[in-house]
């Protein structure tokens, strides 16, 4: 379990066993690996939001070594069976092809085109992209509203 705060805001994100290995087990780290991403979702028991179920990839997605274009039929699927138990939809993660994550520019625009289209809980939408390294330096875990993209900092790291 790893747990990130959400600025001033009191809330805490917590991110699972079961999604930490997901992550981990799609690292691009051999040079023809593509990247993967998929959908986040969480109980939400606030303060905390229990970031504890995670989908993709997909065989529908289109995946490049530096792209990743989600199906999002398949993703929008995803949102209804996970709200029918009570998942709430709270953002999405891909990996990068670099050791240490940092969001591209494409990423920066896609996620508030999510924003846009996305209503839920939380005060934003979570981008995570997972990096090459071990976990945990290699996750850049941000909170994103239509405009900024607010990386935050891991719990008792500071
Ligand atoms: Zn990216």
């Amino acid at each position: 379990m790893i747990s990130f705060d959400i600025g001033q805001s009191e809330q805490r994100i917590v991110f699972a066993e079961g999604v930490l290995s997901h992550f981990d087990r799609h690292r691009q780290t051999r040079f023809w690996h593509r990247e993967a991403g998929g959908l986040l979702f969480a109980r939400l028991a606030l303060p905390t939001i229990d970031v504890c179920a995670i989908t993709g990839p997909r065989r529908s997605d289109r995946r490049g070594r530096c792209s990743y274009w989600p199906d999002e039929r398949a993703e929008q699927r995803e949102i209804e069976t996970m709200f029918g138990r009570d998942l709430h939809f709270v953002g999405c993660w891909h990996t990068h092809p670099e050791d240490r994550a940092s969001p591209s520019h494409v990423d920066t625009r896609n996620i508030s085109d999510c924003v846009r289209r996305s209503e839920h809980a939380l005060n934003g939408f979570l981008m995570v992209i997972v990096g090459r390294d071990p976990l945990p330096d290699n996750l850049f875990v941000s909170v994103c509203d239509r405009i900024t993209v607010h990386r935050l900092e891991r719990s008792g790291s500071a």
